[in-house]
C-alpha cells in the first residue's frame, strides 16, 4: 500500500491484478478475440458482437472528434447508455490490430465490464493504486492484449 500513489482517475472497489486479468480474458472469449498471425487482422467481427449485449460502440468520425474534445480524450464510456466511442480513424487501426488502438478500446472495455461508475466514496484511507479506476482499465487492456499474443507493456494513458 503506497500512499504516495498518484491518484489518475475515479476511487472504486480495489481490484486484484488477476481478478481484472481474468475479466480480460473472459471478455476476450465472449467476443472472440483470439491471437491472430494474419497482418490484416479482422477483430471488427469480434467489436460487432458487442451490440448483441446491448452496448454500443460508436465510432465518431475524427473531424468530430477533434473539435468536440480538442484531442484532450482519445476514448470514452459513458455507463449511463453502455456506450463507447472513440474516434473512427482508431477503431479501424483497432480492427487491424494496431496495439495502440486495441489498447484505447480494451481500456473502455475495462471500464465497461469492470463496473465503473461515478460514485461517493467516502474514506479516511488515501487512495490506493488498486482503487483507481484508470489504473484498472489499464491493467485490463493489457491482459487482453496479452491473451491475444502482444507484447505486454506498462503504458500509462492519462486522457482516456
Ligand atoms: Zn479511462
Amino acid at each position: 500500500m503506497s500512499s504516495d500513489y498518484q491518484f489518475r482517475g475515479q476511487r472504486v472497489s480495489p481490484l486484484a491484478e488477476a481478478q481484472i486479468q481474468n475479466s480480460a480474458i473472459i471478455l476476450c472469449e465472449v467476443l472472440g478475440f483470439k491471437p491472430s498471425r494474419s497482418k490484416n487482422k479482422k477483430f471488427d467481427v469480434c467489436f460487432e458482437r458487442l451490440a448483441e449485449y446491448g452496448i454500443t460502440l460508436d465510432p465518431v468520425e475524427d473531424r468530430d472528434w477533434s473539435s468536440a474534445t480538442h484531442l484532450s480524450i482519445i476514448g470514452h464510456y459513458d455507463p449511463q447508455t453502455l456506450t463507447i466511442r472513440v474516434p473512427n480513424s482508431k477503431y479501424v487501426e483497432a480492427c487491424k490490430g494496431d496495439r495502440t488502438a486495441l489498447a484505447i478500446l480494451f481500456h473502455e472495455l475495462g471500464h465497461l465490464v469492470l463496473g465503473h461508475q461515478p460514485s461517493m466514496h467516502f474514506s479516511v484511507m488515501p487512495p490506493t493504486q488498486a482503487e483507481d479506476a484508470e489504473w484498472q482499465a489499464d491493467m485490463f487492456a493489457e491482459y487482453a492484449l496479452a491473451h491475444l499474443n502482444y507484447e505486454m507493456r506498462q503504458l500509462t494513458f492519462d486522457f482516456y
